[in-house]
C-alpha cells in the first residue's frame, strides 16, 4: 500500500505557497486523491489572485484558503489564529513549508541584498512559521501515542520542509556545480537543511517529526519547461515518502524517491 494512503489518518495539512506550482499541486492531489485528509489548509499571500486555488476550493469543501505571506510576521501570527480556529482541539497534524523563491545570481552578479532576500523566504520564513505553529503541532502530537514504533509520522504531527538537492554541499561539485551557480538559492536551501536538522532536535521531545525533502526537478514557474517531472509526478512520489515517514526518518534529507540525499 502506498504511504500516501496515510494522509487519510491525518486530520489537517497546512501548505504554504499554494497559489501555483508544487503548492497548488499538493492541494489538488490531497483533495482529489482517495486519501484526502480532514482539512486541507491552503495558504497564499494573495487569495484573490489565486484563481486556480479558488476553483479547487469550490469543488472540494475540505479546502480552506487562508492568507499567509511567509516573510511577514504579522501575517504569520494572524494565520496561526485562523488555523487554530479551524483545527481547534485536534491541533495541526502536518505543516508543509513549500513557499520558495529563486533569486538567480552567480559570483559576479550576487549582492548582499539578493542573498538576504532569498534567505528570508527560503530559510528564515520556514523557521518562523514552524516556531509560530509549534503549539498547534504539539497539540496534535499529544493526541497520538508517544514512544515506540510508529510514534512519529503525519498521523501525529510532522513538519515537511521542501528543500532542494541544490542545497546539498556534497553534491555541489563537478558538472552540477558548473551548471547552477546560484549563490542565493543554493545557500538558502543548505541553510534550510540545517534549520530542519536544528528543529528536528527541538521538536523531538514533543513527538513532532521534522525533515527536508527534494521534490525533483519539476515543471513549474521555478523549475521551467525543460524539467524532468510534471508537478503530478513529483507530488505523487513525495506523498508516498511523506505518508510513510516514521521516527527513523526524523531529521532526514530525502529525495522525492525516498532515497537519502547527502548533506
Ligand atoms: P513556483 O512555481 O515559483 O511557486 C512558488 C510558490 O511560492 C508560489 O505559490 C508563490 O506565491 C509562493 N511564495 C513565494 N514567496 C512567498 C511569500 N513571501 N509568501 C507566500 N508565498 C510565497 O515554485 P515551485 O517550483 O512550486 O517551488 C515550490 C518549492 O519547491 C520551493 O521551495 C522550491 O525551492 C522547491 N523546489 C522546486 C524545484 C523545481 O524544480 N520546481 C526543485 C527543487 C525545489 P505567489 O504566487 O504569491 O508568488
Amino acid at each position: 500500500m502506498s504511504g500516501a494512503m496515510n494522509f487519510k489518518n491525518c486530520g489537517s495539512v497546512l501548505v504554504t505557497g499554494a497559489s501555483r506550482g508544487l503548492g497548488l499541486q499538493i492541494v489538488d492531489s490531497l483533495a482529489s486523491g482517495a486519501f484526502s485528509p480532514g482539512k486541507i489548509i491552503a495558504s497564499t499571500r494573495n487569495p484573490a489572485s489565486a484563481q486556480k486555488l479558488q476553483e479547487l476550493a469550490e469543488k472540494h469543501p475540505n479546502i480552506h484558503i487562508i492568507t499567509l505571506d511567509v516573510v511577514n510576521q504579522d501575517s504569520i501570527e494572524k494565520s496561526v489564529q485562523e488555523v487554530d480556529h479551524l483545527v481547534q482541539e485536534e491541533g495541526l497534524n502536518c505543516l508543509i513549508n513549500n513557499a520558495g523563491i529563486n533569486v538567480v545570481a552567480d559570483f559576479h552578479t550576487v549582492t548582499a541584498e539578493k542573498m538576504i532576500e532569498n534567505f528570508q523566504t527560503n530559510t528564515v520564513a520556514p523557521l518562523m512559521i514552524t516556531k509560530a505553529f509549534q503549539p498547534l503541532l504539539k497539540r496534535a502530537a499529544s493526541r497520538g501515542a508517544p514512544g515506540g514504533e510508529g510514534s512519529m509520522g503525519i498521523h501525529r504531527a510532522a513538519v515537511i520542509n521542501i528543500s532542494s538537492a541544490l542545497g546539498s554541499v556534497e553534491l555541489n561539485w563537478g558538472k552540477q556545480a558548473n551548471n547552477f551557480k546560484w549563490y542565493p538559492y543554493r545557500a538558502s536551501k543548505s541553510a534550510l537543511n540545517m534549520m530542519s536538522r536544528c528543529m528536528a532536535v527541538d521538536l523531538e521531545p514533543d513527538g513532532i517529526l521534522c525533515m527536508a525533502i527534494h521534490p525533483g526537478w519539476v515543471r513549474t514557474d521555478m523549475g521551467g519547461s525543460e524539467a524532468s517531472l510534471s508537478p503530478e509526478e513529483s507530488v505523487s512520489s513525495m506523498f508516498s515518502v511523506i505518508g510513510g515517514l516514521t521516527e527513523k526518518d526524523h531529521g532526514s534529507f530525502l529525495n522525492f524517491t525516498g532515497d537519502m540525499l547527502p548533506w
